[in-house]
């Protein structure tokens, strides 16, 4: 079954040709924090070429510690975030886990945290593999 998920306010929706992300797990590094308005970002990280995407998108590049690219995807009317998409891995994209169907964010197994370098002290959560940055 494809995964599938929306904006708040629905007009931008996607689907993702797989059945399972790539990894899923939360991102703690500081532009995370900051795009998602809360302590981590919890990530589905998909095949960017299994992406179809409809609506009002809107893309900001921002810089990653590669020195490369990150454009973070947007809702062009609500906000939302939907997405960042690296160029320094150009075949993947990690969608915003919060943004996926209820019942499919629901059913996801995150065992990995990154950018642990930028966890907030209080929080408590600890999954299976850490990375103080980027898996290796
Ligand atoms: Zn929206």
């Amino acid at each position: 079954m494809p995964l599938s998920g929306h904006c708040l306010c629905k007009a931008v929706t996607y689907k993702v040709d797989v059945d399972a992300p790539l990894l899923t797990g939360y991102d703690h590094c500081d532009d995370c924090q900051r795009q998602s308005g809360s302590t981590y970002s919890l990530v589905a990280v998909v095949p960017k070429d299994k992406l179809t995407v409809d609506g009002p998108i809107k893309k900001w590049k921002g810089t990653g510690s590669s020195g490369n690219a990150v454009w973070r995807w947007f809702c062009g009317e609500c906000g939302s975030p939907i997405a960042h998409d690296p160029d320094a891995a150009p075949e993947i994209i990690a969608l915003k886990g919060g943004s996926l169907d209820t019942e499919i964010k629901k059913n996801l197994k995150p065992d990995t945290e990154i950018w642990t370098v930028g966890k907030l002290p209080f929080c408590q959560e600890h999954l299976a593999k850490p990375f103080k940055h980027m898996p290796e």
